[in-house]
């Protein structure tokens, strides 16, 4: 037998193998290969930011640029959502919107990443939270670092982000705002 069609054979026999292999065992491979996928991503996403806050909990990557300063260059998309914010937030919320898809839930973006600009337009519209209001005092919103995402949530999803988002590094942090959500890192 020639050198090819000896591997050609050879390939036919594992592909022949794999299709048993995968044919008999694939319900079982695919949940746990899904479930261990997760809880993967899940624990990558929080441990790999560890030791990049401050000691005020800012973006180390960040901080120079200043709260609401930040250049969309120095921040993450979203998927394609349009809505970015800082990168390990970004690249956690992806893997919590999948999660949650994987359940029949949906979740999505109101806002994300805000401009100082955009902060002091908020506080003036909907006024200081200190004050009864919804927004932040300009230049300490969460929103202002990219550690901060508005969700578009039914009761469905807000159970499920109740219930989940901790593991994506997500905390509900503010009476008053169910949809606003901070990411925070452990470590
Ligand atoms: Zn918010």
């Amino acid at each position: 037998m020639d050198p090819i069609g000896s591997v050609a054979t050879r390939m036919a026999q594992i592909q022949a193998r794999i299709a048993t292999i995968t044919g008999t065992a694939s319900p079982i491979v695919t949940n746990s290969a899904g479930s261990f996928a997760t809880a993967y991503a899940s624990a990558l996403s929080t441990a790999s930011v560890s030791g990049q806050l401050t000691a005020d909990g800012v973006p180390t990557s960040l901080v120079a640029y200043g709260n609401g300063k930040v250049p969309a260059t120095a921040l993450k998309q979203v998927g394609t959502t349009g809505h970015r914010l800082w990168a390990p937030a970004a690249g956690s919320l992806e893997n919590l919107i999948s999660a949650a898809s994987r359940d029949g839930v949906r979740i999505g973006i109101t806002d994300s990443y805000r401009s100082y600009a955009e902060q002091v337009d908020l506080a003036n519209r909907k006024g200081l939270y200190s004050q009864g209001g919804l927004a932040a005092k300009p230049g300490t919103s969460d929103h202002g670092w990219g550690m901060a995402v508005d969700l578009d949530l039914d009761s469905k999803a807000l159970t499920w982000m109740r219930a989940n988002a901790a593991r994506f590094g997500f905390v509900e942090n503010t009476p008053r705002e169910s949809w606003h959500w901070v990411f925070e890192p452990a470590g």
